[in-house]
């Protein structure tokens, strides 16, 4: 039985990877009819449904564009196999609670975000302000300690602060860093929590040093690449999600 909900969530997780995968392409362009009907993003040819089908229809497009031989299909098979991975973990950790349906919405628009964020370089304010409603209904669930978490209304508000303001105070400094990636610090701090946050910060960057150091060694010190920061402080939260709370046991 047990076996079959994990089975069960991994399909929705395929299923619902797919529309993400297509969402992310739709939401930035506008062109939301493409989350049902996607089209060909080389030569813009509307793509016949099976490809839609999830897992099969990579295959079955042979991850190339009938009409125009282009590339497709591989992102979308990343996402749907990534998100799928993603709800069968949260399910092992968190079972079927209240956490598992709010994180799973949470690993959803971070997936979105992070394929937008490689794609074009910019991070929606309308997914932003997805994982900030999330996060102040989290924050208004533990003030009024009716919380299905177990923590504290202060700890979602000190966690809003504890990476946001000093990334802030880095960008105005610097300049190093984007204001996309300090207000979704901001969001998903106020939704975590200060220490869950302290582990997805940790996890993120370690994660963007060993990607930096990669690319570095494969494109040479001529390459100029800036590297995406949403990708990895949402790898971070996943992270987090799945491994912070046994971490910050170990260690406390
Ligand atoms: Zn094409």
């Amino acid at each position: 039985m047990t076996a079959l909900f994990y089975v069960l969530v991994a399909l929705f997780g395929v299923v619902a990877g797919g529309f993400l995968a297509r969402a992310a392409y739709a939401i930035p362009r506008g062109e939301y009819k493409q989350i049902l009907a996607p089209r060909c993003a080389s030569c813009g040819r509307a793509l016949p449904f099976k490809y839609v089908v999830p897992i099969v229809g990579a295959f079955l497009l042979r991850f190339r564009c009938p009409s125009c031989g282009e590339k497709q299909g591989a992102k979308t098979l990343c996402t749907e196999l990534s998100f799928a991975a993603i709800c069968a973990l949260l399910h092992l950790y968190y079972g079927f609670s209240y956490l598992f349906f709010l994180y799973v919405v949470l690993g959803g628009v971070l997936l979105v975000l992070s394929l937008i964020d490689l794609d074009i370089r910019e991070i929606p304010h309308s997914l932003l302000f997805l994982i900030l409603l999330l996060g102040v209904m989290t924050f208004v669930f533990s003030f009024f300690s009716f919380s299905l978490s177990n923590t504290v209304w202060w700890e979602h508000l000190v966690g809003a602060f504890v990476i946001s303001l000093p990334l802030f105070i880095l960008m105005m400094l610097t300049g190093g860093v984007g204001g996309g990636d300090v207000k979704l610090m901001f969001c998903l701090g106020l939704l975590l929590g200060y220490k869950l946050t302290l582990v997805c910060f940790l996890f993120g960057i370690v994660a963007a040093a060993v990607a930096a150091v990669i690319l570095r060694l494969y494109a040479g010190k001529g390459g100029k690449y800036q590297l995406p920061l949403v990708p990895f402080l949402s790898l971070g939260a996943v992270a987090a999600l799945l491994w912070g709370n046994g971490l910050l046991g170990l260690l406390f």
